[in-house]
């Protein structure tokens, strides 16, 4: 039988980094779901969707084709066939993504492509989930947390280093609007598995993050 792996947690704690470290040392294919979330609330903006109308959303979902493409174990998604790795991550999407996140038409479509693409490959997936929903039978499951002014201050560098104009206010009370939805939601919320380890990496660093991976992993 294939492995997969979950890896929970809230926004911006590292669950990226660590999945791409893992899915490379273990040559595991690695699947950001948050990404897809991300996909279809830029296909919503562009596209005006009203959050509101669920046959709206219904109707704009048949419209949505997402594919991922692996290099270098670095997760690329396309949404109709054009790149947008790039611009899910920016702000607009950001502050959308996690009201479309509610919506139960778009989870409903989401777990459904999720647990399609883990059914006959060695997977990492990461997201909210994952643990409990889309995979809850997972060979390992990981919750991730961390400090949230550390992850603020992590993702605020990254936005900036890739010249986005925001500030550290913003980052953190987007993290924090975020966490807060994703917990609070009745689709699905953000919650530990019973099952799942806590992984807290406020301190640690992403080589201490692998090796206590690892050691669950490989006995
Ligand atoms: O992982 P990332 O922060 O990119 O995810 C963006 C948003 O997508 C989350 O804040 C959450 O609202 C939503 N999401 C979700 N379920 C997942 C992955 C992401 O609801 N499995």
């Amino acid at each position: 039988k294939n492995i997969v792996i979950a890896i929970d947690g809230y926004s911006s704690c590292g669950k990226s980094t660590i999945a791409k470290a893992l899915a490379k040392k273990l040559h595991f294919i690695y699947i950001d779901s948050g990404a897809m979330y991300r996909a279809v609330t830029l296909y919503f903006l562009r596209n005006n969707v009203d959050l509101n109308d669920h046959d709206a959303v219904t109707s704009a979902l048949k419209n949505v084709h997402l594919n991922f493409h692996s290099r270098d174990y670095q997760s690329h998604i396309t949404l109709n066939d054009e790149e947008v790795s790039e611009e899910i991550r920016q702000m607009p999407v950001s502050e959308l993504v996690s009201d479309v996140s509610t919506l139960r038409e778009v989870r409903v479509e989401m777990v459904r492509q999720q647990q399609r693409m883990g059914k006959s490959k060695n997977i990492i997936m990461d997201g909210r989930d994952i643990g409990t929903v889309v995979f809850p039978d997972a060979d390992l499951k990981l919750f991730m947390t961390a400090d949230p002014k550390v992850r603020a201050e992590r993702r605020f560098k990254e936005l900036m280093l890739k010249g986005e104009d925001v500030t550290m206010e913003e980052v953190f009370d987007n993290l924090a609007h975020r966490d807060y939805l994703d917990t609070t939601r009745e689709e699905s919320p953000l919650v530990r598995a019973d099952d799942a380890i806590i992984l807290d990496n406020t301190t640690i660093d992403q080589a201490q993050q692998l090796d206590f991976a690892l050691a669950r992993i490989l006995p």
